[in-house]
């Protein structure tokens, strides 16, 4: 392929933005791939800054799935068992909140699940 400005010049590639051929004078050469200079280095630029976030976003979200369900879950159990081995027992305002600590948890880990699997389809 030729450069899509100078049609007699080889190209060294094609930019990000509008799949041009691009020449060395006429590539902006980006951390992630090529741009017409002073035309698309601003498009392909942002679309770098996307794609560099969305990565980011999915390589988190395994772990990030499970934090906030454990930690509910952590501190459900430390209310129920407080409650529970407490004077008032299991009709005790503590062990109620545990357990509605615990309910939360699990709605929290389902519907964060839910999130993660439709991202991976996406
Ligand atoms: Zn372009
Ligand atoms: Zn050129």
């Amino acid at each position: 392929m030729n450069c899509f400005n100078h049609p007699e010049v080889s190209s060294i590639g094609i930019c990000k933005s509008c799949s041009k051929g691009l020449c060395p004078n006429c590539a902006a050469d980006l951390d992630h791939g090529l741009a017409c200079k002073n035309k698309h280095e601003s498009q392909v630029e942002s679309l770098n800054m996307i794609l560099d976030k969305s990565a980011k976003a999915y390589s988190a979200a395994p772990k990030n799935i499970f934090i906030a369900p454990i930690f509910y879950l952590f501190m459900g159990l430390v209310f129920a068992g407080f409650g529970y081995f407490s004077r008032e027992g299991v009709t005790g305002l503590p062990f109620v909140m545990g357990v509605g600590f615990i309910i939360f948890a699990v709605v929290i880990f389902i519907r964060n699940r839910d999130i993660f699997k439709a991202t991976k389809d996406a």
